[in-house]
């Protein structure tokens, strides 16, 4: 029988000889330690992460001091401030949730004799065994060569997050890539009605209001802020779409590429938003603040 690449690597994970308890150190304690944030420290992902908060703060910046503060019509100012600033305090949270929570790491170098032996497994069942980071992979968990550990439900390493996305997190990866593509949306709409109102006037850079910068600083600021925003946009946007596919469809980004067989039970689509979101829907899903219930992770655990 044919198999493909990634059954023939779950083959040789299954041989009986594969695994080597004795060859496995006992787990570092600092990995256990409760209360201890979460943070991978990798030089690209910190400089990603940085990268991401700048552009996140150019865009308040412009919007805020170029845009809105020089408008007469304070209405339209507060409003539109107080949305993009709510959803860009939103983007933030969301980034930094996404960032220091666990993703679902798999304890290192717990594939210990006494490890094994305290799972009492049934004669024939067979558990899987990393041999980069020495743990026992629950079932869909795969090796981070970044965070060098097994991640439960692995969908993709992100740099911008500087973490990987997976079972714990994706709730808050989900939310980062929404809050960014709308306040992507929000400041480009912002721009073509300045630019319009600025063409009705009859006068390109100062519509009726006086901004503080030079009109050719205004302009330079408001084009960089129009590129990020329809190149953030697109890129969000297509994130969003991609990881609400994956989630509904239970297949982690790793799976599909793999193109690794569904061995486990089928669900729901609504189910299965719930089981990333939380359960029962509420307005929590939308906060970053709100950590999902898990209570069900366990059907993922240790799988024959
Ligand atoms: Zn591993
Ligand atoms: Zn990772």
């Amino acid at each position: 029988m044919k198999s493909s690449p990634a059954s023939r690597v779950r083959a040789i994970e299954r041989q009986a000889g594969y695994l080597h308890p004795e060859e496995c150190m006992p787990p570092p304690p600092r990995s256990a330690a409760p209360g201890v944030m979460w943070f991978i420290r990798d030089g690209c992902g910190m400089v990603c992460a940085l990268i991401t908060w700048f552009l996140v703060f150019y865009a308040e910046f412009v919007v805020v001091f170029v845009m809105l503060m020089p408008v007469r019509n304070i209405v339209y100012s507060f409003f539109n401030g107080a949305v993009f600033n709510g959803l860009a305090f939103l983007a933030l949270a969301s980034h930094f949730r996404a960032m220091c929570t666990d993703p679902g790491a798999v304890p290192k170098g717990n594939a210990t004799k006494e490890f094994i032996e305290s799972l009492q497994l049934k004669p024939g069942q067979v558990v899987y065994k990393c041999p980069k980071c020495c743990s026992i992979k629950p079932d869909r968990a795969h090796h981070c060569s970044v965070c060098k550990r097994c991640i439960r439900k692995m969908d993709h390493h992100c740099p911008w997050v500087n973490n990987c996305v997976g079972e714990n997190n994706q709730k808050y990866f989900v939310l980062f890539t929404m809050y960014i593509a709308l306040i992507s949306l929000h400041a480009l709409i912002m721009v073509a009605l300045h630019f319009q109102r600025s063409l009705i006037d009859q006068n390109f850079l100062f519509p009726l209001e006086c901004s503080s910068f030079s009109p050719p600083a205004t302009v330079i600021l408001l084009i960089l802020l129009s590129f990020e925003g329809l190149l953030f946009l697109i890129f969000t946007a297509v994130m969003f779409g991609t990881q609400m596919h994956s989630i509904c469809n239970d297949e982690t980004g790793i799976e599909q590429l793999k193109k690794e067989e569904h061995r486990w039970g089928k669900r729901s689509r609504w189910m299965n938003l719930k089981l990333v979101f939380g359960h029962p829907f509420s307005l929590f899903w939308f906060s970053p603040f709100a950590r999902p219930d898990h209570g069900k992770a366990n059907l993922y655990q240790y799988v024959i």
